[in-house]
């Protein structure tokens, strides 16, 4: 091991065979022929892709050429001169090849009786005649149009509404601020906004018109304010800028349909700003016949779609999941997608899977924050429901501790189903290593193999490759078509952020090592790697460590300053329901991690935490905790993407209690 490499100190040795059942008809059936398939994708990666692009879409004219690129420019271009439209992709086809009369979308309100299906035919419909109203308003191809909305079917109508026309969309998640708001709006200079009245959410309206009308104020390039009429509640409109959706909707006007636009491949469809997890969010953008085509493709091969199937993903639409899960991915190979507004604990902790119950929901993919707050409540809301229906369980977002794997696995997927836990990011596009559920043996807690196209290495400060159980940094040595094409309005940020550190490679952040069978374990972000007296330590094994106490249900660890070791580890955890903090418990997490992965990991000190600081998407931002653990809090930095800010100040006065 060398200085710069991260030492790993997991040893988790339970692996799980894929299921028999579902074989048959699955996409890849066994582990020699996805071996088989990313052999051939990796040493013929054009022929490959064409394949699948010609495959999966429908092409209105064909490329000139399948890849061009140069990461040091940086420069990536997939299926250039190609032409189609996304929106014709996951709606027009669809209305002659036999699904015309099929649920493309069926959306669950917060209440059981607020439900809404769309056919293929319906949402077709509803996407023209938004995008004729985008039209009439002066939104043109290549204009940008933000969509500040919650989970309802008219995010998705717009989103398409958008693709038709060819203008690039930039949902903001209706959770953030309107400062947040403010400044995605300004940073792609949208000229139209769409917005709710309000979002709601366990019970509660929450008006969100305000936020958009305080952004509003300084934003000057919006012309149009097209406002939804959701929760009902009174809102103010300004005459001049604002509309509401059902008047501009029921225009004769925007009767008919709206020709989808010639778009090139390397066309901008959407902008997305990531979480934020670890600084200042950058403004992602995809391109249409890469980003499509994958997103389409993993689809295919990772979740197994066959056409009566239900798929949900439970992600916001406001985060890239949401757009490659529930929108662009299963429409364009024609699936039905699940679409739920609201919490998975209101008005009870078996919301999930009474949803899952009543709509016999077969593919199913989520978040581990989401697994733990329900392990939390316990086992029973489990069981209440039948859950027979289920095929594939999925994970992601951040890495799934072996504890919460198994919780998932033995309650949800009753001790058999495959579960794909999914690494990837917001430029990655789509899924990029993750098991296939009816060929790869599973790990709990790792993300197994590389999807085909996906060329994924672990390296050291110096670009070389490090041994197997090596932690290190992982990069990406080839281009694959859903990668981000740039930063929006930020090239030099392009390059210095993903393709400078590491040469000829797309630098992802996180950290990782892969084991003696070539599987991926996700060591935490390299941003958050703790340095012990020289040893490098990845986030992810110490929390798993401390989530496998039966009293722990979350966990984070952040590396503070010592005058001997550099650093030490400080970790703040958060009990499961019915138990309580003591001396006792503390010496005994210790103790624990000690045993469970060696004294060097043990934490110095452990905070009790009733909540800990989280991205919006859910994700455990460390940043915040390192501040707190090294008192620095004046200088938290960029806490606009926090869902909950006062899980700070609890923190802060939790540690003070400590010393
Ligand atoms: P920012 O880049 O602004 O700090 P972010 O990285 O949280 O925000 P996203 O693109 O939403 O924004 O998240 C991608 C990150 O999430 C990955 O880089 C990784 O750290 C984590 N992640 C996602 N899925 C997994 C997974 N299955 N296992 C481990 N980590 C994961
Ligand atoms: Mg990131």
């Amino acid at each position: 091991m060398t200085a710069d490499n991260i030492q790993s100190l997991q040893q988790e040795g339970r692996t799980f065979e894929p299921p028999a059942a579902g074989r048959d008809t699955a996409y890849i059936k066994s582990l020699d022929e996805y071996r088989a398939i990313y052999k051939r994708s990796i040493e013929d990666p054009e022929g490959y892709w064409a394949e699948r692009a010609t495959d999966l879409l429908t092409w209105e004219s064909p490329w000139d050429k399948v890849l061009e690129y140069d990461f040091n420019a940086p420069e990536i271009k997939w299926f250039a001169g190609g032409k189609l439209n996304a929106a014709y992709n996951c709606l027009d086809r669809h209305l002659t090849n036999g699904r015309r009369n099929k649920a493309a979308i069926i959306w669950q309100g917060e209440k059981d009786e607020d439900v809404r299906t769309y056919t293929y035919q319906m949402l077709h419909d509803e996407v023209c005649r938004f995008a004729n109203v985008l039209k009439k308003m002066g939104v043109k191809k290549g204009d940008r149009v933000s969509l500040y909305l919650p989970m309802v079917p008219e995010l998705a109508i717009a989103m398409l509404a958008c693709a038709r026309i060819g203008a690039p969309h930039s949902i903001v998640f209706a959770g953030f601020s309107a400062h947040s708001l403010r400044d995605r709006v300004n940073d792609c200079e949208s000229k139209v906004i769409v917005v709710s009245d309000a979002v709601i959410r366990s019970g509660k309206t929450i008006p969100l018109k305000p936020n958009a009308d305080e952004a509003l104020k300084e934003c000057p390039t919006i012309d149009k304010c097209i406002v939804l009429r959701h929760a009902g509640n009174d809102v103010e409109m300004q005459p001049g800028r604002d509309v509401w959706w059902h008047d501009v909707m029921a225009d004769h006007d925007v009767e008919g349909d709206c020709p989808a636009e010639s778009m090139d491949a390397e066309d901008v469809l959407f902008i997305l700003y990531t979480s934020g997890s670890t600084g200042k969010p950058k403004g992602v953008y995809h391109t249409t016949g890469g980003y499509l085509t994958y997103a389409a493709h993993t689809s295919q091969i990772v979740f197994d779609l066959k056409d009566d199937d239900i798929h949900w993903c439970t992600a916001d639409i406001g985060w890239i999941t949401g757009h490659s899960y529930i929108v662009y991915g299963p429409l364009a190979l024609g699936a039905t997608s699940l679409m739920f507004e609201s919490v998975p604990t209101y008005p009870a902790p078996d919301r999930f899977w009474q949803i899952c119950s009543k709509f016999k929901v077969n593919v199913f993919y989520t978040a581990p924050t989401v697994i733990r707050s329900l392990m939390k409540s316990g086992p029973a809301w489990t069981q209440k429901h039948d859950l027979s229906s289920l095929r594939i369980l999925g994970s992601v977002g951040e890495p799934i501790n072996p504890e919460a794997w198994m919780w998932y696995h033995d309650h949800i997927g009753g001790s058999k189903l495959p579960i794909v836990d999914t690494w990837w990011q917001t430029e990655t596009g789509g899924l990029m290593i993750s098991p296939l559920p009816y060929a790869t043996p599973l790990k709990p807690g790792s993300a197994s193999l590389p999807l085909p196209g996906i060329d994924p290495a672990i390296v050291d400060m110096e670009n070389k490759e490090v041994g197997p159980n090596q932690g290190g940094f992982l990069v990406i040595r080839k281009p694959w078509p859903g990668m981000l094409r740039g930063i929006w309005g930020a090239k030099d940020r392009f390059k210095q952020q993903y393709f400078a550190a590491f040469k000829g490679c797309y630098e992802s952040g996180d950290g990782a090592r892969r084991d003696e069978d070539g599987y991926f374990w996700i060591m935490g972000r390299v941003d958050d790697v703790i340095n012990v007296s020289g040893h490098r330590m990845g986030t992810a094994e110490i929390e798993s460590a401390l989530v496998s106490h039966p009293t722990v249900a979350e966990a984070a660890v952040v590396g503070m300053p010592h005058d001997i070791k550099g650093q030490c580890i400080y970790a703040y955890v958060t009990l499961k329901a019915g138990y309580d903090e003591s001396e006792e418990l503390l010496k005994g997490l210790k103790l624990h991690v000690r045993k469970e992965i060696g004294p060097i990991a043990a934490p110095e000190v452990i905070q009790f935490a009733p909540g800990l600081p989280k991205t919006r998407s859910g994700k455990i931002m460390r940043r915040i905790l390192r501040k707190i653990a090294s008192d620095e809090v004046e200088s938290l930095g960029d806490t606009s993407t926090l869902a909950d800010p006062s899980v700070v100040n609890e923190l802060i006065d939790g540690k003070k209690r400590l010393f």
